[in-house]
């Protein structure tokens, strides 16, 4: 828009307006004008008329001077600018106005007449508007060109006011309104215009402007306030939905490298579960992009915990070395904690409690600048805790992942637990098997002498008597009794009867001692060896050197009728499969070998 504009248009509008009136104003003047004009010349004329009757009188009389004088009167009148005639020869004469021109047309013909009333001439009288004294043509202009001049006065007066009075306020009000449009603050508004002291359209319109722009700029303010308020709550909301969207990708990781674990250790053998729980560890560790993770378990009594398991990332030295046992009594406020079952969240070792100051002590020097403790804690007590150390720097640890760490740990306490279940179990079992095999030996031997007993002499004898017959190798049997027995029982006591058994069995081991011999109790005094892979005469020579071990061994024997020391008689029988078919039949063979050297005065070996 160009300033202006309006008064232009407004001037324009007026000037179109009132160029019609003023016409019709024109006109009006210039009709009044030739009207009167027209009235005041006929009156010249009349006035000329007169004079006419005279100049008849002078052409009749040939009176040329006072022709001439009477045409110069006519002359003289107001309006008359020609006279002319036509005499009888019809030569026509004009004395006219200087300075005028005669028109076509005589305004006044007059004839000519002499004594007898005979026209003998014509006198016209020209008049002219112009030749009045009151030019009414000038008049007429000089009345247009001063209402015209008034008008373009008016005109310009009322553009001038109008430009002062309504454009310039406006222009000035425009401008207020736009000047900083609805951003900054509107300032206060003050008209540069002289007015009365009563409110005009203007007034009320400028301040209505200024309110409307004062509203409208608390609109704008509020509606960008609401709209930063809007675009940080968008941007808060989007930055929360980034996090969340991070930390959920990171739980579900967490939760399926949980899965994984579990998973791994249903199936996992005893044997690997060692392996398996290190890295698991590790693994956790990096997960949680901590440096180090240890675990540490107590004692039944909870007196020392042993340093058991650490996982160090990679630039990191291990501790475990360092710390393999520790007195948990050096941690008072430590252990309390864990045996209530707290996880311990230390995102500051500094921020310990003053009671802790072992704890921070050992923390700090072990580099530890944030880190979380979680006890495992079973029905039988708290059995160890781990702990997920931050070495670099210190962090903290959402709700969501001290869940899942829960269920990690509840992970890792199963594993102990199955751990040392299987240890348990393990310990037991060769406890039992030991017990077993105590009690097998219990079974097969005999208590007093230690020597194979009866029953485990008689299911080995039916083995190598099956065995002889198979391999077709000689089996030969002896049967020991000690002479005279009960008289040294009764002579010298029964514990000296056992001592003497034990010596007895002393000499048996020194005598058969080959691996495949079996020598055993198979009564009070009475003892069996089998001696596989053996025939008659070497079973005879190993009884005799029994005999003579028992000999040498003297003990002694006060109420034996054979000798001073303890003797012993025996039965020897080599298998022969014809004579004996069946076990029994060469312990029969035996035993009735042995009641021969009885018979036959003790102190001898009879074979059968
Ligand atoms: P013989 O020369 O005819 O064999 O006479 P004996 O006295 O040796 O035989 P008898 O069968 O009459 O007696 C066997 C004795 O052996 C009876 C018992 O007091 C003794 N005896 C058996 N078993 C044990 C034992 O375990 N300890 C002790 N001290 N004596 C036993
Ligand atoms: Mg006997
Ligand atoms: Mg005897």
């Amino acid at each position: 828009m160009r300033h202006g504009q309006f008064a232009r248009r407004f001037i324009l509008s007026v000037t179109m307006i009132s160029v019609l009136p003023l016409l019709l104003v024109m006109l009006a003047y210039g009709s009044f004008w030739y009207v009167e004009s027209k009235e005041a010349l006929e009156r010249q004329l009349h006035k000329a008329k007169q004079l006419v009757p005279m100049m008849q009188k002078a052409w009749r009389l040939n009176d040329v001077a006072a022709l001439h004088d009477q045409i110069d009167r006519i002359l003289l009148v107001d309006g008359v600018v020609a006279v002319s005639w036509l005499d009888r020869e019809q030569q026509r004469g004009v004395i006219q106005r200087a300075g005028f021109v005669v028109p076509d047309k005589a305004a006044h013909q007059e004839a000519l007449l002499n004594e007898q009333g005979e026209q003998i001439g014509r006198i016209d009288i020209y008049t002219d508007l112009a030749a009045m004294p009151q030019n009414p043509w000038r008049e007429l202009r000089e009345g247009v060109v001063w209402i015209v001049a008034t008008w373009l006065v008016l005109l310009i007066v009322l553009n001038w006011r109008f430009r002062s009075w309504v454009c310039q306020p406006l222009l000035q009000l425009s401008r207020y309104v736009e000047k900083g449009g609805l951003q900054d603050k509107p300032e206060p508004f003050s008209w540069q215009r002289h007015g009365g002291s009563s409110e005009d359209e203007l007034d009320v319109l400028a301040r209505e402007l200024v309110a409307l722009k004062q509203t409208a700029y608390q609109h704008v303010q509020q509606e960008k306030m609401g709209q930063s308020v809007l675009a940080e709550e968008r941007d808060r909301l989007r930055s929360q939905v980034v996090a969340r969207t991070h930390e959920l990708d990171y739980l579900s990781r967490f939760q399926r490298l949980i899965g994984n674990l579990f998973q791994r250790f249903a199936v996992m053998p005893m044997s690997a579960v060692e392996a398996g729980l290190q890295q698991a560890l590790a693994e956790v560790g990096r997960f949680l992009c901590v440096e180090r993770v240890s675990l540490f378990q107590h004692d039944p009594e909870l007196s020392h915990m042993r340093y058991t398991h650490e996982w160090v990332e990679e630039g990191f030295l291990p501790t475990i070395e360092l710390l393999d046992e520790v007195n948990t009594r050096n941690f008072p406020w430590w252990m309390a904690q864990l045996q209530q079952g707290r996880v311990l969240q230390v995102d500051d070792p500094l921020q310990l409690p003053p009671e802790a100051r072992a704890e921070r002590d050992t923390l700090m020097a072990h580099g530890v600048r944030s880190l979380i403790c979680m006890p495992l804690l079973s029905s039988e007590g708290l059995m160890g805790y781990i702990t997920y150390d931050a070495l670099r720097q210190p962090r903290r640890w959402s709700q969501e992942e001290l869940t899942l760490l829960g269920i990690t740990n509840t992970l890792f306490l199963s594993i102990l637990l199955y751990q040392r279940r299987e240890l348990q179990l393990e310990a037991a079992r060769r406890s039992l098997e030991q017990y077993n095999r105590k009690l097998e030996m219990l079974s097969r031997s005999d208590e007093l002498t230690g020597l194979a007993n009866r029953r485990h002499f008689n299911e080995v004898r039916a083995q190598e008597f099956r065995r002889a017959l198979r391999d077709n190798l000689p089996l030969t049997l002896l049967l020991f009794d000690l002479d005279y027995f009960k008289a040294y029982n009764d002579s010298l006591g029964h514990a000296a009867g056992d001592d003497a058994l034990k010596v007895f069995a002393d000499c048996l081991k020194q005598t058969f001692e080959r691996g495949t011999d079996l020598v055993a109790r198979v009564g009070g005094e009475e003892f069996a060896v089998l001696l596989p892979a053996t025939a008659t005469p070497q079973g005879v020579a190993l009884a005799e050197r029994l005999r003579a071990t028992l000999q040498a061994r003297q003990v002694h024997h006060p109420n034996s009728p054979v000798a001073d020391s303890l003797t012993v008689s025996a039965g020897l029988v080599t298998l022969d499969p014809e004579r004996h078919p069946d076990v029994d039949t060469l312990y029969t063979a035996a035993d009735r070998a042995l009641y021969e050297a009885k018979a036959l005065g003790r102190n001898r070996v009879v074979s059968a």
